[in-house]
Order: structure tokens, then C-alpha cells, then sequence
């Protein structure tokens, strides 16, 4: 089951943040230079540094549409309400959503990944080891993105 237009954004539109403990910003969403290859110039999220273990809650509730290594993104997870997706990368491979799975603003639906994953044959990101990464990153945060659409939406916006 995957509804994609029966759902009314919730009465409140402000989002859950998405880290209880962790608040700091070290990228915010715009205009970037590139800190690794194959990271974007223009950042469509912002990044919140944790460590790997600590516990992600849906900013918004929905239908979770993406629980996949997902290029840059490493192990991500989209969740979709009407026309607005977020998601939430660089997260664990041990995915305890799944899609389809309908979720509520503010339920537990990840972790902070680690800054290496293993078992992704389609990952090209490596460090300076060679060790394949989560994605585009240099250590573990929760990039988080919202966008409308196709377009990307500044997060702080939502809060
Ligand atoms: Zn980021």
C-alpha cells in the first residue's frame, strides 16, 4: 500500500527535531564548498553531528518511501506526507522501518550510522583507507533534507 496524495500535513506543521540531544549544525543548507569528493557544492540539508548508535524520530509522520543504501546519501530513509519528503541520510544499515510502513512525527526510525558500512556492492564512496563510507561523509552526523517535490527546502524552515 503506498498512497501518495490521501494524506493532510498534521495540524501542527512544525517538525520534530529529529535528534533529541544533538542540535548543532556543522552544514547548513545552501551554498557549500565541497568538503569530500562527491559531495555537493549546494547543500540540500543540513547536518547534525552525533555518535553512531544515537536514535532518529520521524521530523514528520508518513509513509516511509525509501529504507536503502542510497548513493551519496549512504543508508537512507524518505518519509512522504502529500508532497513533502524528508529524509534522513547516512543512517544505520539495520533498517527497522521498511517501506510502505505508515509512521508517526516524532517515532524512533533509525540510528546515526556508523561512518563505514559494509555490503553495499553499488557504493563508490570510500575514505582515505579505502574502506567503502556511508555514503558521502567523513564521519557520523544525520544529514537531514526536505524537499517539495523536486525542490529542496531550507529544514530550519520547518522547525
Ligand atoms: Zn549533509
Amino acid at each position: 500500500m503506498s498512497s501518495q496524495t490521501n494524506f493532510v500535513i498534521p495540524e501542527s506543521s512544525k517538525f520534530f527535531w529529529p535528534l533529541l540531544e544533538y542540535k548543532r549544525i556543522s552544514s547548513y543548507f545552501g551554498k557549500r564548498s565541497s568538503p569530500t569528493a562527491y559531495a555537493s557544492s549546494y547543500h540540500k540539508g543540513i547536518d547534525i553531528p552525533a555518535p553512531p548508535g544515537t536514535n532518529i524520530y520521524a521530523a514528520m509522520s508518513g509513509i516511509v518511501v525509501t529504507a536503502k543504501f542510497s548513493g551519496s546519501g549512504g543508508c537512507t530513509i524518505t518519509i512522504q506526507n502529500g508532497n513533502i519528503y524528508t529524509s534522513y541520510c547516512h543512517v544505520s544499515p539495520n533498517f527497522i522501518v521498511s517501506p510502505g510502513v505508515y509512521v508517526e512525527k516524532g517515532q524512533l526510525i533509525s540510528q546515526v550510522g556508523p561512518k563505514n558500512v559494509y555490503g553495499f556492492p553499488e557504493n563508490k564512496y570510500r575514505d582515505n583507507n579505502g574502506n567503502p563510507t556511508n555514503g558521502a561523509t567523513t564521519g557520523p552526523h544525520l544529514h537531514f533534507a526536505v524537499r517539495s517535490g523536486n525542490d529542496y527546502l531550507n529544514p530550519l524552515d520547518f522547525f
